[in-house]
């Protein structure tokens, strides 16, 4: 197989900062599709993966899997794209395509395991490296297109992971017109949420620890907000909740929330704590409700996503940065300083000096 190198950065172990790394990448085969990567957000999983949250990670680790960019280049048997159009590339890379999860659209769950856009292999054995990165080269299946204004491409790569990652269970629960949801935690899942959950038709509450982003959530599409410690605050909401979408990525309390929900509601993680959540059954067995997750989209899901937000004019709320200070940005990520999404700038890989 023949290929070409690639730049981009890399943690070389767990917990180590990122640094330039050069890598290689295949040339496009038949059905591939290249794409020269204009922004990828950073996702909490990123951090969580590139420290090692989660056991065993693959290093040298070129995190990304929120990537918004331009085909370069397409294989023979491409039918779908042509060089110039703007693109997105999620979390996966590649699945069998054969399990029966695959066959519904389900790529995420699938059986043998789908091929994970960074810290995972290929169909072919050999490791993928995600976003933070000049190009990258993919399946033309799991390519999506965007039909966003390119101008506002910062703000659309989060879409594919943040995006789909709450428009998934928002969908699957029947969100719409009737529904009141609430959203824990405003960070790059969870302003999503809000924002998806209100064009949806949905009455949005959303629950903070962080007084200061009150006027933020009402700006995004919450019809109330509530800080999470506030007892009364929250017993307004007693029982009055369908559908809870929780984005917290660390431990916490989630009994509290689950009195919220009347008959029957779910409570959907989708946050990744790195170690067990304790659940009162009292909280789940009254009002016979269900502590549920739910795991980032399919690939046919997530075009439905990215066209819907073209549609209602949705993008994630981006603070653009150049790739040079990706360390820092993880820093205030697990500090919830951001509103609500970094967004790196691969041009700035061309800077001098790296
Ligand atoms: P993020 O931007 O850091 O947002 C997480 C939010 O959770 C924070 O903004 C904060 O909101 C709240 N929070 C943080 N620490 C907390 C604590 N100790 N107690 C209570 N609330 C806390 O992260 P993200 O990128 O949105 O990702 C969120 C989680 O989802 C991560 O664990 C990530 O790995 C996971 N994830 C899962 C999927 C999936 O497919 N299921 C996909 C992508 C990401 P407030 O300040 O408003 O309280
Ligand atoms: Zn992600
Ligand atoms: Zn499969």
């Amino acid at each position: 197989m023949s290929t070409r190198p690639a730049r981009g950065y890399a943690a070389a172990q767990a917990k180590a900062p990122l640094a330039p790394f050069t890598f290689e990448r295949r040339q496009p085969g038949a059905r591939d599709v290249e794409i020269e990567i204009a922004y990828c957000g950073i996702c909490h999983s990123d951090i969580h993966q590139a420290r090692d949250e989660w056991g065993g990670a693959i290093f040298p680790m070129v995190p990304g899997h929120e990537i918004a960019g331009q085909v370069r280049a397409v294989g023979s048997e491409v039918s779908r794209y042509k060089a110039g159009d703007w693109v997105g590339v999620g979390c996966m890379v590649n699945s069998c395509r054969t399990c029966e999860n695959c066959r519904e659209g389900l790529e995420q769950f699938c059986i043998p395991g789908a091929n994970f856009t960074y810290n995972s292999h290929d169909r072919d054995g050999t490791p993928t490296y995600g976003g933070y990165s000049d190009h990258i080269v993919v399946d033309e299946d799991f390519v999506l297109r965007i039909r966003h204004d390119p101008k506002q491409m910062a703000g659309v790569a989060p879409l594919l992971c943040a995006g789909i990652t709450t428009y998934s269970p928002l969908h699957h629960w029947n969100v719409g017109p009737g529904s009141k949801v609430g959203v824990v935690g405003l960070g790059g899942l969870g302003h999503m949420g809000v924002k998806l959950a209100h064009a949806m038709g949905a009455e949005v509450v959303l629950f903070t620890r962080s007084p200061q982003k009150l006027d933020d959530g009402k700006r995004l599409g919450a019809d109330a907000v509530v800080i999470s410690s506030d007892e009364a605050a929250m017993q307004v909401h007693h029982r009055r909740l369908d559908f809870i979408l929780d984005t917290v990525a660390a431990v916490h309390d989630v009994n509290p929330y689950l009195g919220l929900l009347r008959r029957d509601g779910v409570h959907c993680l989708v946050g990744v704590p790195d170690r067990p959540l304790s659940v009162i059954g009292g909280g789940l067995i009254m009002q016979r409700r269900s502590l549920a997750g739910s795991l980032i989209g399919g690939i046919a899901e997530t075009q439905q996503m990215l066209d819907f937000c073209a549609t209602h004019a949705i993008v994630s709320d981006v603070e653009e940065i150049p790739i040079q200070k990706v360390n820092e940005a993880y820093d205030r990520v697990v500090r919830s300083d951001v509103r609500y999404r970094f967004s790196i700038d691969m041009k700035s890989l061309e800077a001098a000096g790296k």
